[in-house]
């Protein structure tokens, strides 16, 4: 089986960066604190005192709604609501609801902890899909990877409360670190094949700077599917739409599909058409760069859509973000990288 594909290119932009990518997604932040501490994200030596963003600093969901309109005029179609554990988000189904109205998709991304309580009414509210993190079948596995007294059947659960909830088609996120988890791959791919689960194994990236991230420790796509291929025949599917950073495989004997996101090996900057808000209002335009503009200012002291647009569209214009295809350049290694948590996956 063959990585090489060859990468979609931007098209039809209304508003584009400095390399033609159009606007369409949005991460939104709602938090930076989690229930776990995950040892690529927030190691726990690093979190212990760690000063989270007070409740004053953080968007009001009033300001989320008001943000995510702007952007929607501007291109965006979907909408993923991250963190930090979202679901620790307080009255979360109350933005999911202000959200609705704006007509694009809405997806969370969570550890999934608390969705036995909060699937349905994140359901009802409005939320179309749900994509959880499990990096691990097996207890110790598991454990090692994200550092809390929790275990792997927690998260099942939050699984099975999100497809009762209609919340599908549910995708499973796995982080692949060398030395603590790369033997669950069969396994994860075995527990979902043939459910309509897709599983998506992610190389493990340089995000942050508390994760003491090292090449070494990198699981490499085609390890991961030189895996997956020593057990059951694959092949490659087509892109479904630009910038879609899953590479797609099918299990040749009709059992569904499963994902490889090739973030270090196989960058995929040319199709990114995503910006990012962090939990306490700055705008991103990539996961490995600084705040390229604070939006909180602004929006408490009065801006108007127009203006605001107008903020949004000249940020956007002038991007020029592709991190990842320049990893390894030192002028790049040398700049301040937000943490994962705050910014959000
Ligand atoms: N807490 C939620 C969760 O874990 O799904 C949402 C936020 S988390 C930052 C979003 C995604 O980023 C998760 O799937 C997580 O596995 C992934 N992630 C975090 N740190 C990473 C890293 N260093 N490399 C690759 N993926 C990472
Ligand atoms: Fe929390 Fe998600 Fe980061 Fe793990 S990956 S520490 S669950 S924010
Ligand atoms: Fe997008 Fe930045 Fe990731 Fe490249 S490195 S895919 S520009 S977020």
């Amino acid at each position: 089986m063959d990585l090489d594909a060859p990468a979609p290119r931007p098209s039809g932009a209304r508003l584009a960066d400095t390399l033609g990518r159009p606007l369409r997604e949005l991460r939104v932040s709602v938090t930076d604190r989690c229930n776990l501490r995950c040892t690529y994200c927030m190691p726990r030596e690093r979190f212990q005192a760690h000063a989270f963003a007070p409740r004053a600093a953080l968007l009001t969901f009033e300001e989320l709604a008001r943000v995510a309109g702007v952007f929607r005029d501007l291109g965006v179609r979907k909408i993923r609501l991250t963190g930090g554990e979202p679901l620790l988000r307080s009255g979360l189904p109350e933005l999911v609801r202000r959200l609705r109205p704006l007509g694009v998709e809405l997806a969370l991304t969570t550890n999934g902890l608390l969705l036995p309580r909060l699937a349905a009414p994140l359901a009802a509210a409005g939320l179309d899909r749900v994509t959880l993190s499990l990096d691990g079948l097996d207890e110790a596995a598991f454990a090692r990877m994200v550092d809390a007294p929790y275990r792997p059947a927690d998260v099942l659960a939050g699984l099975d409360a999100a497809l009762a909830a209609g919340l599908g088609p549910v995708k499973v996120n796995c982080v692949v670190r060398r030395g603590m988890n790369e033997d669950q791959v069969i396994p994860l791919a075995a527990r979902f094949r043939g459910t309509g689960v897709v599983v998506r194994f992610i190389e493990y990236m340089d995000v942050g700077q508390t994760n003491g991230w090292n090449r070494r420790e990198v699981v490499t796509a085609e390890e991961v599917l030189a895996t997956l291929s020593s057990e059951w025949p694959l092949e490659a599917v087509e892109p479904e739409r630009l910038g879609e950073p899953a590479l797609r495989f099918r299990y040749r004997d009709g059992a569904g599909e499963v994902g490889i996101v090739a973030s270090v090996t196989r960058p995929f900057c040319r199709g990114c058409s995503r910006a990012r808000l962090s939990a306490v209002g700055e705008l991103h335009t990539c996961l490995f760069s600084g705040p390229s503009l604070s939006l909180k200012e602004p929006l408490r002291a009065g801006v108007d859509d127009t203006a605001l647009a107008g903020l949004l569209a000249s940020r956007w214009s002038a991007r020029t973000d592709r991190y990842s295809e320049l990893r390894g350049d030192s002028l790049v290694e040398l700049r301040a990288r937000p943490e994962m948590s705050a910014l959000g996956g």
